[in-house]
């Protein structure tokens, strides 16, 4: 674009303020605490974004105390996994238990029955990525981890 072209632009901003990417400020996000039905301990959820239509992604940034962890459950188109910060914990339904450190990214399969969370002793930080089926349903919770599934030893640390 040329000169001219740059000097239509602050017209248009003014005209159609909704055609600009939206800036969401860290401030003005409100915390939340996961509910107990979703989680044993405490887990923090920060909303990234919730994409509007006909985009469906959606990401959130998870905090798990130590010891805190999801319920089962399993997300219709799957989900990705980043982790940022601590050690924490990553299970699939009959598999491995399995330890995740900052940098590592664990892909979920839609509908693969699964948990994630922090270490015993160590918090950790995770985004989660993943998509609105056609109903707008993201995740489908089950029972709680329990301890016994919990405390088994890693297979990797
Ligand atoms: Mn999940």
């Amino acid at each position: 674009m040329g000169p001219e072209g740059w000097g239509r632009v602050p017209l248009l901003y003014v005209l159609l303020p909704e055609a600009f990417m939206e800036v969401h400020r860290s401030r003005a996000v409100r915390t939340t605490r996961l509910p107990d039905d979703w989680a044993t301990g405490t887990g923090w959820l920060d909303r990234i974004v919730e994409a509007p239509a006909p985009a469906r992604v959606h990401a959130v940034r998870l905090t798990f105390e130590p010891g805190a962890r999801t319920a089962w459950h399993k997300h219709p188109l799957g989900q990705t996994l980043h982790v940022l910060l601590g050690v924490g914990r990553v299970q699939s339904r009959g598999g491995p238990l399995r330890a995740i450190v900052p940098g590592d990214t664990v892909w979920i399969a839609p509908n693969e029955e699964h948990w994630h969370g922090a270490a015993p002793e160590t918090a950790m930080v995770h985004l989660a990525i993943y998509e609105a089926d056609e109903d707008g349903s993201t995740t489908i919770w089950l029972e709680h981890v329990s301890d016994a599934e919990y405390r088994a030893p890693p297979r990797d640390r």
